[in-house]
């Protein structure tokens, strides 16, 4: 049995999906290497030491990429995420309390929550800019006191594409003696980013999201001071580390990350083009009427837009709150959430210009006819 995907050679501007596309060196490695545990041929019992396909030095060069002391894989964000909250709990069981941004991934909460572990939110500024106040960091890490295990900040958020002070963020964190990740789904992979430069003591990524793969996979890159609570190994089986139960991207996901990892390093040394090109397609946006959200200037291609106009559309015509979507997939744009009018989500990431131009013609279009 065989699926097409049919938005395949749609424009795609999915922020979940623009950069998680696969190099054609990744494209290749998928038909390679899809059988199961293809990646175990020659496995002496450790995936970072496999050196057929040469995974060790793989993970030398993440190790540089993100300017850290340490690295393991993962099958995501949300695993690396786990495995700090769990590993940091199990040596500190008195710290229970987690303090997240209030742009936080929903995945963090529920790795806190899984890890037996309360959130405490710094709250954003509201409407229109939801700025995290880096400030605010040291108001909340003081109320909360002792009892905090960590703190998480989503380095850029998710949803509005605001991209907060994380140095701020981490020197507060330093000071207070709170141990800080932040969360770099967004943005390992496609910006250029040191740990040691953000004075971060752990990162999570995301391949599938930023870094040109299949996925699941991921990257946690963490500095010395907790490499060992973090790679404790299993009482019962010898080298098999315990938080990462003993092994994680054991498959393709892994290959496809591997074999992308060359444009991805060049990739990110061209950010400010892109995060110029966001620019431009917001102010072409606003024209029609189509206002940003989030922070301004803005600083990503994730960028959320506030339509009353194409609200208002929806309320009188026959689709409904599925026209917009509707509308989209004629004219072969794929991204936007089907059912969405008032409130959406785009990403600009390595979209062609002229593909970005088709775009705010289909929106001039889409208003004008349903005017
Ligand atoms: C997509 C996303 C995640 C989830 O990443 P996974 O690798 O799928 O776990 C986490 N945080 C943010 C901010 C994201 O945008």
């Amino acid at each position: 049995m065989f699926f097409k995907r049919q938005v395949r050679d749609f424009i795609n501007i999915d922020p979940l999906q623009t950069g998680g596309k696969l190099t054609e060196d990744a494209r290749k490695v998928l038909l390679e290497w899809g059988d199961g545990y293809s990646i175990c041929d020659y496995c002496t019992g450790k995936l970072e030491s496999i050196s057929k396909p040469p995974v060790n030095r793989f993970v030398d060069e993440l190790r540089d990429f993100f300017d850290c002391d340490g690295v393991r894989l993962t099958t995501g964000a949300r695993e690396g995420k786990f495995a700090v909250m769990h590993a940091l709990h199990r040596e500190n069981p008195e710290k229970s309390l987690v303090v997240v941004d209030g742009n936080a991934h929903y995945s963090t909460l529920l790795a806190a929550e899984r890890a037996g572990l309360e959130v405490l939110k710094v709250e954003n500024s509201g409407y229109p800019e939801y700025r995290i106040d880096e400030e605010k960091y040291r108001e909340i890490l003081e109320e909360a006191g002792e009892k905090t295990l960590l703190a998480v900040l989503t380095y850029p958020d998710g949803n509005y594409g605001n991209l907060p002070d994380a140095k701020k963020v981490s020197k507060i964190c330093r000071e207070l003696g709170v141990p800080i990740l932040l969360n770099c789904a967004y943005s390992a992979g496609r910006m250029p980013l040191s740990m040691k430069e953000l004075k971060a003591d752990f990162v999570v990524a995301s391949g599938h999201k930023s870094m040109a793969s299949s996925g699941p996979v991921g990257v946690l890159a963490f500095s010395d001071e907790f490499s060992k609570v973090l790679t404790r190994e299993s009482r019962y089986k010898k080298g098999k580390e315990v938080e990462f139960l003993g092994c994680t991207a054991r498959g393709v996901p892994l290959l496809t990350l591997m074999a992308s990892f060359d444009h991805v390093r060049e990739r990110v040394k061209y950010w400010d083009r892109e995060v110029e090109k966001a620019r431009w397609f917001i102010e072409e946006m606003e024209k029609l009427g189509i206002v940003q959200l989030g922070e301004k200037p803005h600083n990503h291609d994730l960028i959320f837009f506030e339509s009353e106009k194409l609200y208002q559309i929806s309320k009188r015509v026959k689709r409904g709150r599925y026209f917009l979507y509707k509308e989209l997939k004629k004219r072969r744009i794929h991204g936007i959430k089907p059912g969405l009018t008032k409130h959406f989500k785009l990403s600009t990431y390595l979209v062609p210009e002229e593909d970005l131009v088709r775009v705010l013609e289909a929106f001039e279009e889409i208003i004008s006819n349903f005017s």
